[in-house]
């Protein structure tokens, strides 16, 4: 023991005259280095490249004009035979990557040389429950901690160094439903997560555990009638009882948070979206159904709701709210307001006044959006009664289907779970988006626990012959399309933009493709030999400029997409992660 203390005490000494290296390291990553990380391009400690989840880096020793000389430096395989849905944004702290493959797994790399470092297998047990493909989008760092959900409902820390076990708890049971496939984050030593699992009939919640015990510290369930919890006792009810729900319905209502959420230092609230009400088939449950399909924002230190923004109340086409909500600052009339951006899957671009929910504007950005007329002036849809799905109590055949409509855009989304981009430097959000419909109609259904609760039938169609894919610049101030580029295939990866005027997305034929920030024009492009669906991050490493994705064809679109899926059959599924670097030689030409 006593060696052992006098060597520890050598090495800090060692460290210390060498300036310091080893008590930053012994810290891991502090909770200065979550709120700073968009302004550290060293590295990624946080889903997002930043807690208000821009997605933007100051780097430009990569830039527009030099692009072309953005080269691989390796590829790393995440093995085995699970080679499908790689929806991860890896993270990167001295020297190592944290990124998570889908069926529950991490890697650590060596960020250098893209040598395993660790590799942690959640071994899910038989009968789970994930709706929309064995994804999993990432993790969070906090200390020498990495954290990530699991398919089956779990919590997971590992230690960084090592990858071993530090606690695993059960979010809940999978066998009702519940999944989680989200990134968690981490709010002043909290990690907050939500649940997947809303084709179930799960409620959906928001929840707290102290990061470094695993233990819960608050949760609020989102639908009304449903009671917190703070420290282990009752906290207050969300909403009142029978409010926006009739009879029982709130008891199985949905709206599962499973996109995670973005924290805004600024306002201290945490931001989450809230999916879909059950069942999908809306005659079942007249009103409002609060709070699903919403942006929530919560205070972290104890869970109660500050504000609530419902983009679509009593939905009826699966238009899960879960989009996340993008801080930034709006410049309007002279004066800059706290807003907060998000691209809804009912199609309409929201932006809001993040301090207290207050509708600022909503302005289409997928084409030919027909279950609305358009936004009212306080956010409210104004809907378009005949494209909402049939009732099918009044059904006169014997198959009891109701009334089939056409209805734009599809249940997969005006956008999806990819996430936007924005960049402080054009002032625009970068939206993947895709263009299609869907014949959509009710049928009759009863809540089953662990059975699909929907009520309805689909197939999802083109709008565009050329394209479904749709990459967006849009002005937040005006709610216009600055440019456009059209893809082939549905998007499904998220964005990254960076101060060397670039956006970088993938696509599912392969590309990860890198785009002109203020003209849309395509600089850059690589095949990595398998479908992007997950998030590109980029990172300073040694002087140069890096930039990492996964790679894996996968994700609702092969499993749900009706007709559309069909565009993609030829695509082969992969596992791996691709880094990226502009050697020294070619920046400082
Ligand atoms: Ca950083
Ligand atoms: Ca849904």
């Amino acid at each position: 023991m006593r060696m052992r203390t006098r060597f520890l005490a050598a090495v800090g000494v060692a460290a210390l005259v060498a300036g310091g290296a080893l008590p930053a390291m012994a810290q891991g990553v502090t909770e200065q280095d979550i709120i700073n990380d968009a302004k550290t391009p060293g590295d990624v400690v946080t889903y997002g490249l930043g807690p208000q989840a821009q997605r933007f880096s100051p780097l430009k020793t990569l830039n527009r004009d030099n692009i072309k000389g953005l080269v691989p430096a390796w590829s790393f395989s995440f093995g085995g035979e699970k080679q499908r849905g790689q929806e991860s944004q890896a993270l990167v702290k001295d020297g190592i990557i944290y990124v998570t493959g889908s069926y529950s797994r991490m890697y650590a790399i060596d960020s250098r040389t893209g040598e395993k470092k660790w590799e942690y297998d959640a071994r899910l047990p038989e009968g789970i429950l994930p709706c929309c493909d064995v994804v999993n989008r990432g993790a969070a760092l906090y200390k020498d901690n990495v954290y990530f959900g699991t398919l089956d409902a779990k919590l997971v820390a590992l230690n960084t160094k090592t990858g071993k076990v530090v606690w695993r708890k059960e979010i809940d049971d999978f066998k009702a439903g519940y999944s989680y496939t989200a990134a968690p984050i981490i709010v002043k030593g909290k990690i907050i997560t939500g649940v997947s699992g809303g084709e179930f009939g799960v409620i959906g919640r928001i929840e707290a555990r102290d990061a470094e015990t695993g233990e819960v510290v608050w949760k609020r369930p989102v639908i009304e009638g449903h009671m917190g919890e703070l420290n282990g006792k009752p906290s207050t009810m969300t909403g009142k009882v029978n409010e926006t729900w009739p009879g029982d319905m709130w008891k199985f209502g949905g709206g599962a948070t499973w996109l995670g959420g973005t924290y805004d230092p600024e306002t201290n609230l945490v931001y989450f979206g809230t999916g879909n009400p059950g069942p999908w088939n809306s005659w079942l449950r007249p009103g409002d159904n609060k709070w699903t399909s919403s942006r929530l924002a919560l205070n972290p230190d104890n869970g109660e709701i500050v504000w609530g923004f419902q983009t679509t109340p009593h939905d009826g086409w699966d238009f899960d709210g879960v989009n996340e909500f993008v801080p930034f600052d709006l410049n309007k009339g002279g004066k800059t307001i706290k807003a907060g951006a998000t691209a809804d899957r009912n199609g309409f671009f929201y932006v809001l006044d993040r301090t207290n929910g207050k509708f600022i504007s909503a302005t289409p950005f997928v084409e030919k959006i027909n279950w609305a007329k358009g936004i009212d002036e306080n956010g409210r849809p104004i809907y378009n009664e005949e494209n909402r799905p049939g009732d099918p109590s009044k059904a006169t055949g014997d198959d009891k289907k109701g009334k089939s409509v056409f209805a734009v855009p599809s249940f997969l989304g005006g956008k999806n779970w990819m996430p936007i981009g924005y960049s402080p430097d054009t002032k625009l959000f970068y939206v993947p988006s895709n263009e299609w419909g869907m014949d959509i109609w009710n049928e009759p259904v009863n809540y089953k626990k662990g059975a699909a609760y929907l009520g309805a039938g689909f197939t999802i169609k083109p709008v565009f012959d050329d394209h479904i894919g749709s990459l967006k610049a849009i002005d937040p101030t005006s709610g216009k399309v600055v440019w456009e580029y059209k893809n082939k295939a549905p998007l499904w990866a998220g964005v990254l933009t960076t101060a060397g005027n670039l956006v970088f997305t993938g696509t599912p034929e392969g590309f990860l493709k890198a785009f002109d920030a203020k003209t849309g024009e395509e600089v850059w492009k690589f095949q990595v030999g398998t479908g992007v669906v997950s998030s590109p991050i980029t990172w300073e490493q040694d002087g140069e400029q890096w930039v990492g994705v996964a790679a894996g064809w996968g994700g609702a679109v092969p499993l749900w997409g009706g007709e559309v899926a069909k565009s993609t059959a030829g695509i082969n599924q992969g596992g791996s992660f691709w880094a990226f670097k502009l050697p020294k030689t070619v920046a400082s030409r």
